[in-house]
């Protein structure tokens, strides 16, 4: 289980990575493509779909960015890691759909990376414990049906090169 919360941690960071490609992909083309005179940047609802792909980057990130947290510091973090490599493999296969919609046929085809990112993100809802065992895994622990037990095995103490906190894009 230490070995598998190590990969859920990777998994989340990929599928957070997935979300970022999905984002600036449609966000590039957008800026490019034009329908009915105007870039479809300006649709709302090409615009709406952008906005989701950028707020489940964040949340994803800082889900991510916690669980390494608790990892640095030796905390418990079964929970946290689960909940990190759930919500960003969901959010990733959302955002690589949406970013297919926003190439609109372009995103079918494989001139363009985004039909790639919806056939990568499926392996990761299923490898390091399904979509289906997370959520179940998530509603135990907040019905108090399981606890969470405290790391097996600690990391050695982490200390960053400096105080620079990395930015977030
Ligand atoms: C690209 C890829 C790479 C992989 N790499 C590795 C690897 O390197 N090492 C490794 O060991 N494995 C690897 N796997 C295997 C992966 O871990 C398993 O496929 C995964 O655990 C699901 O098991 P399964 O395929 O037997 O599906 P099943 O366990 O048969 O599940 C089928 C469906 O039933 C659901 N289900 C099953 N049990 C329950 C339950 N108790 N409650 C609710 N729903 C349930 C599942 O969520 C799923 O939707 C890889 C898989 C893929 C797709």
């Amino acid at each position: 289980m230490f070995a598998l919360e190590q990969g859920r941690y990777t998994v989340a960071a990929g599928a957070t990575g997935v979300i970022r490609a999905s984002r600036d992909a449609s966000v590039s083309y957008a800026l490019q493509r034009e329908t009915f005179g105007t870039k479809i940047a300006n649709h709302q609802l090409v615009k709406q779909k952008i906005a989701e792909m950028e707020a489940d980057y964040q949340m994803a990130h800082l889900l991510w960015l916690r669980a390494g947290y608790l990892k640095n510091t030796g905390q418990a973090n079964a929970r946290a890691t689960s909940l990190a490599k759930w919500q960003a493999t969901v959010r990733s296969e959302k955002a690589a759909s949406m970013a297919i919609e926003v190439h609109g046929a372009n995103g079918y085809s494989n001139d363009y990376p985004v039909e790639r990112y919806l056939r990568n993100c499926k392996a990761a809802i299923i490898y390091e414990g399904t979509r289906d065992i997370h959520t179940l895994m998530q509603a135990d622990w907040a019905l108090g049906l399981k606890s969470e037990k405290s790391a097996r095995k600690g990391l050695p103490p982490w200390s960053p090169p400096d105080a620079r906190v990395a930015a977030v894009d």
